[in-house]
């Protein structure tokens, strides 16, 4: 054949420029179920890859075989490796293929992994051979943009990006000027439910698993039965038409609550007002600017307020590019960094949910279930919980990696060791996002069915974030007392009688030797 096209796992987009001069009379695809992306080895962990559940691989074959069927009915010539074959790595499969048809060239877009890239390249370079690399046409930001955007700052923040992006696609511009009058509404984007809690909850979609789903799962339970987590409740989308249902459900039900209760949680209420889009535009069935743009006929329509699209804007041109920006900027340094020397070990409580703090038993369990949590619980139980305790940034990325529907390394990676463990020491966000209990409390009902008091920080019914908060702030006050907004927390601490201090430090020594009882 004349160039071999590999499809990899989170590139089904028939408007990938891999497509672009593809002749199905010379040209041939090439896709993979291979073992080390879901199981790797112990050494390969070592390297940052994750076990990945079963409802992740589940996500990932399922959607992949709709993807192939699709092809084939299209008259696509493809090779297709299905994880029955036993076939270890990407290179083995690019291997054995070359082998099977001899290409003369070959080519992939880039992967949403540094470390597929890398692989990818060993191999071409072991065999002499070259990959052609095109770019991933999928984001709104172009080639280099990042780079060049980051080329006139000292510091990447978030905001200016997206201000950037904004006013480059022209979305949500009045002329010049944002709509609405301000770029950013996030000051009413952070409402509790109260006391009474959300009511009238919109049903998100559900999808009842094709053959080419069951079948998925079969392969899992025979070939990869020791993965962690479940096969049952699969409920993602796997093909672009249910991917587009998805869409039209959250737009027409969820999007005009979107901003105000963006940051509650509530027991046993999982999607709330979020898109669960997700993973679709993370496997690329629907693309960030389709999806912007169904917010935006909606707010223009009249049917959502500013602050939910404007909030729900923010996440798609804001954070999902910002973070694929730094992503690359950084690359393979992102797994080296440890700022705040944090070398405990994941608690075994992250793999079972069995514990008593409520907020962890539901945010845990919930992934177990589903792979999914939505951003407050990732970023302010999971993940704070971990950053207080002091997990190791290889553990806990790991975890999110392995666990999460959408997780792919371009976008779990910085959220992970960035935004929510501050492994970088400051790139995504300025400052590590800690709290106590009491931000918990706040913002959910996970207190009021919980054993712990989150007003206490020591005592039998302390709770262990506001005890860790309070010893975290203690031992990086060096370096907190440097940012305007935590040296208030430091004062906070200095002005604590001594032997409340000393009951802190104590209940931290007893929550550290007591890990997997709390
Ligand atoms: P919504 O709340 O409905 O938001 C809409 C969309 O905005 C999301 O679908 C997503 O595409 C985008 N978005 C929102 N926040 C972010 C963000 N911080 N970074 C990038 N995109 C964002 N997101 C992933 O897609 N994959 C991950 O592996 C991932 N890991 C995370 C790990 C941690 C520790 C944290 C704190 C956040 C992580 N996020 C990740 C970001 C965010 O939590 C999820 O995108 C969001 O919860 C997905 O649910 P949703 O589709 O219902 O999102
Ligand atoms: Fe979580 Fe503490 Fe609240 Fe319990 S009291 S739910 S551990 S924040």
């Amino acid at each position: 054949i004349r160039t071999l096209h590999i499809v990899l796992g989170d590139q089904l987009n028939e408007d990938s420029s891999l497509w672009d001069g593809f002749d199905p009379s010379q040209d041939a695809a090439l896709m993979a179920e291979v073992i080390e992306e879901s199981l790797p080895s112990t050494t390969q962990q070592d390297n940052g890859l994750a076990i990945s559940s079963k409802q992740r691989t589940l996500l990932f074959f399922s959607a992949m075989r709709h993807f192939a069927q699709q092809m084939t009915q299209d008259n696509i010539p493809l090779i297709y490796w299905d994880i029955p074959h036993k076939i270890v790595s990407l290179s083995d499969a690019l291997q054995q293929t070359c082998e099977h048809c001899s290409p003369t060239n070959i080519k992939a877009v880039l992967p949403g992994d540094y470390r597929v890239y890398n692989a990818l390249n060993s191999w071409a370079k072991r065999e002499s051979r070259s990959i052609e690399w095109l770019e991933d046409t999928h984001f709104l930001a172009q080639k280099g943009e990042f780079k060049q955007w980051m080329s006139k700052r000292k510091k990447p923040i978030m905001e200016y990006w997206y201000r950037h992006l904004r006013q480059r696609k022209h979305l949500l511009m009045d002329n010049k000027k944002p709509e609405g009058g301000q770029w950013n509404f996030d000051a009413d984007n952070r409402k509790s439910f109260g006391k009474a809690g959300p009511t009238n909850l919109p049903i998100p979609p559900t999808f009842s698993p094709a053959p080419i789903t069951l079948q998925a799962q079969k392969d899992i339970e025979k070939h990869l039965s020791e993965l962690p987590g479940t096969l049952e409740d699969f409920n993602w989308p796997v093909t672009r038409s249910q991917a587009l249902e998805a869409l039209d459900s959250f737009i027409n039900t969820r999007l005009a609550s979107f901003g105000d209760h963006q940051d509650a949680m509530w027991t046993n209420e999982q999607t709330l007002f979020h898109s669960l889009l997700s993973s679709s535009l993370n496997l690329k069935l629907i693309n960030p600017q389709e999806v912007v743009e169904a917010a935006l006929v909606h707010y223009h329509a009249g049917h959502a307020p500013i602050n939910a699209v404007e909030g729900f804007i923010r996440q798609i041109v804001g954070w999902r590019e910002y973070v694929r920006g730094l992503y690359w900027y950084h690359r393979a340094d992102w797994l080296t960094w440890n700022a705040l020397e944090a070398n405990q070990p994941l608690p075994d409580f992250y793999w079972t949910g069995k514990t008593h703090m409520h907020c962890m038993n539901q945010s845990i369990t919930q992934v177990l279930q589903t792979g999914y949590g939505h951003h407050i619980q990732r970023l302010m139980v999971t993940g704070l919980f971990s950053l207080l305790y002091g997990v190791n940034p290889k553990a806990i990325h790991q975890w999110y990696l392995g666990f999460f529907v959408d997780a792919i390394p371009w976008v779990e990676v910085p959220n992970t060791l960035g935004m929510s463990q501050y492994a970088d020491g400051g790139i995504v966000g300025s400052k590590p996002y800690i709290a106590s209990g009491n931000y918990i409390n706040k913002m959910s009902n996970y207190c009021k069915h919980c054993r712990y008091n989150p007003k206490k920080s020591s005592g039998d019914d302390a709770c262990p974030f506001t005890t860790l908060y309070w010893n975290f702030v203690d031992k990086h006050q060096e370096r907190l007392s440097k940012n305007p907004r935590l040296a208030m927390q430091v004062k906070h601490w200095s002005n604590k009688a001594p032997n409340e201090q000393q009951a802190i430090k104590e209940q931290t020594l007893w929550l550290v030797n007591h890990i997997q009882d709390i």
